[in-house]
């Protein structure tokens, strides 16, 4: 039987509760056992599939096709655990499903209502990951800020599961902020208070306080808060501010926090420390060797969650390759009215990541044509694939105006366009070409080199494909299809001849790339921008 961890958060947003979150999952992995991580998320959409990133952040795209929080990728990439659809539990899942229920007539002469009803949907939800895997612990992490009028049916089931499960079995971490305040030269703890005792008023007692802070806490404030909070002294962690995100779980660890709630839920464990996530990340994050300056080039720049996987996967490739890899975030926009020469100075490689309409887009091929003609290294992501192969039929093949039907449905020139069953699609929730498919890659090709291996398995998230009406036309001038999916001969990766390192994929790597384990294509982008001379 699974034991729980609820973490929820108070004061502010933003906190890092996800990061918390995969940091104590590592920890507890490292001690052996197998652990689930669930996200709550109290809106009533059901996934953030058609939220605009500068609402949501990135969309993090499952295996199995979900469409899911960013926060499930930090679970990924600091831990083993499986992650699916269940992973995410959204308000909107819930009720569209007990609505559907409750149309089938599942509660007839009952009044159906959020208690029972939709918190008992949660529960069942919560419970169902531990059911189908053998799991030692999950982690269920409730979005949002303690004291949202959305969040509390969650609030209310965890609170019933605790009260079920009891003592040793389902433990609350909180994870809070101590703002310091500079004019008084304090660092204060009220708003703590305070989030601890809204979280009293609903019935829930927090066991951990993780606290987050810009400057030590003093055992003073220790004692001051557990007094206050009811919590046991030693379950006040700091979670101080720390240089990078992989150094996360060393910081909790060094407070003792897998001990703590080993304790919590009565598990005796032995501490193997945390060796080789030091040695083979954090280590070669504090000093790197070499240094590369990589470009990402999007629309979305502004937004410092929007491209998420895309700069961590950087990172990993820079792990990878020794080297700290700086990134230069540049708005598409900008290059359209700008000098492409002086913004890209200096840069030894250009990533263009995904993306949906207009806007931006003739700033994304007027670098993709730059790049190519300066023999820039490229890794072309989804979008970035499609805008490479329009600039290559209107630049090299002379196709003018060629151009995908997302931005022009009239074009002369269709080199993306939709499949058949794509443009049958009435619903757009749910409803892309979504999650892992496999593609076979050609020998020879700078693919190949990079994975060794012919197939691979892929996760995806589009509409448009490239248009097979052109393959011949395309490559007679150079072009490569590197990679296919065989089953609906589907292009997945593009290359050019006569560039040192020019890769595009229409699915996302950065979703499969993890600190200790580089994805092979941002391992090589980074190998081949190190070698361009800046
Ligand atoms: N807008 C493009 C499509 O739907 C690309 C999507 C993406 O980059 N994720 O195919």
């Amino acid at each position: 039987m699974s034991k729980y961890i609820f973490v929820t958060g108070g004061v502010v947003s933003s906190l890092g509760k996800g990061l918390a979150a995969a940091s104590l999952a590592k920890l507890l992995e490292a001690r052996g056992l197998k652990i689930a991580i669930i996200k709550c998320d109290p809106y009533l959409n059901v996934d953030p599939g058609t939220m605009n990133p500068f609402q949501h952040g990135e969309v993090y795209v499952t295996d199995d096709g979900a469409e899911t929080d960013l926060d499930l990728g930090h679970y990924e990439r600091f831990t083993n655990a499986k992650l699916s659809k269940d992973s995410s539990i959204t308000a909107g899942k819930v009720y569209y499903s007990v609505i559907t229920k409750e149309r089938r007539g599942d509660y007839l002469g009952k009044t159906v209502q959020i208690i029972p009803h939709i918190t008992d949907e949660i529960k069942e939800r919560i419970k169902k990951l531990a059911k189908t895997d053998e799991v030692d612990i999950t982690i269920v992490e409730i979005g949002g800020t303690v004291g949202d009028i959305e969040s509390l049916p969650f609030l209310e089931a965890i609170r019933q599961m605790r009260w079920e499960l009891g003592e040793n079995y389902a433990i609350n971490i909180h994870v809070t902020l101590l703002p310091y305040i500079k004019s008084a030269g304090e660092q204060k703890t009220k708003p703590t208070q305070h989030s601890v005792g809204r979280l009293r008023e609903i019935g829930i007692l927090p066991n951990i306080l993780m606290c987050r802070t810009e400057k030590p806490i003093t055992q003073e404030q220790r004692e001051k808060i557990a007094l206050f909070c009811n919590v046991d002294v030693e379950a006040v962690v700091e979670a101080s501010d720390v240089k990078h995100i992989y150094e996360v779980p060393s910081a909790l660890k060094k407070e003792g926090l897998d001990t703590l709630v080993l304790k919590k839920l009565n598990i005796k464990l032995p501490d193997k420390g945390l060796k080789a996530w030091e040695e083979n990340v954090v280590k070669r994050l504090r000093s790197p060797v070499h240094e590369v300056r990589i470009a990402v080039v999007g629309k979305y720049i502004a937004l410092q969650d929007a491209y998420k996987s895309i700069y961590e996967a950087l990172v990993h490739g820079g792990i990878a390759n020794n080297a700290r890899v700086h990134i230069v975030k540049i708005d598409s926009e900008s290059i359209e009215k700008g000098d492409p020469r002086k913004q890209l100075k200096g840069i030894q490689g250009i990533l263009i990541p995904g993306g949906f309409g207009n806007r931006g887009i003739e700033g994304k091929i007027r670098t993709v044509q730059y790049l190519r003609e300066k023999k820039i290294p490229f890794l072309g992501i989804c979008l970035g694939m499609q805008i490479a192969t329009i600039e290559f039929a209107r630049n090299v093949c002379g196709l003018k105006g060629a151009n995908s039907t997302e931005f022009d449905k009239d074009t002369k020139y269709p080199v993306i366009s939709l499949l058949e069953e794509q443009k049958r699609v009435e619903n757009l929730g749910a409803s892309m070409r979504l999650g892992v498919f496999s593609c076979e890659i050609q020998k020879g090709t700078k693919s190949f080199e990079a994975y060794k291996r012919v197939t691979i398995e892929e996760r995806h998230r589009h509409r448009y494909e490239f248009n097979n009406e052109y393959r011949a036309q395309l490559q007679q001038k150079g072009f490569i299809i590197a990679g296919r999916n065989e089953d609906k001969d589907l292009v997945e990766i593009i290359e050019i001849k006569d560039h040192p390192w020019f890769v595009a994929c229409q699915f996302h790597p950065e979703f499969k790339s993890k600190p200790d384990a580089a994805h092979p294509l941002f391992e090589a982008f980074v190998t081949a921008a190190m070698k361009h001379s800046k």
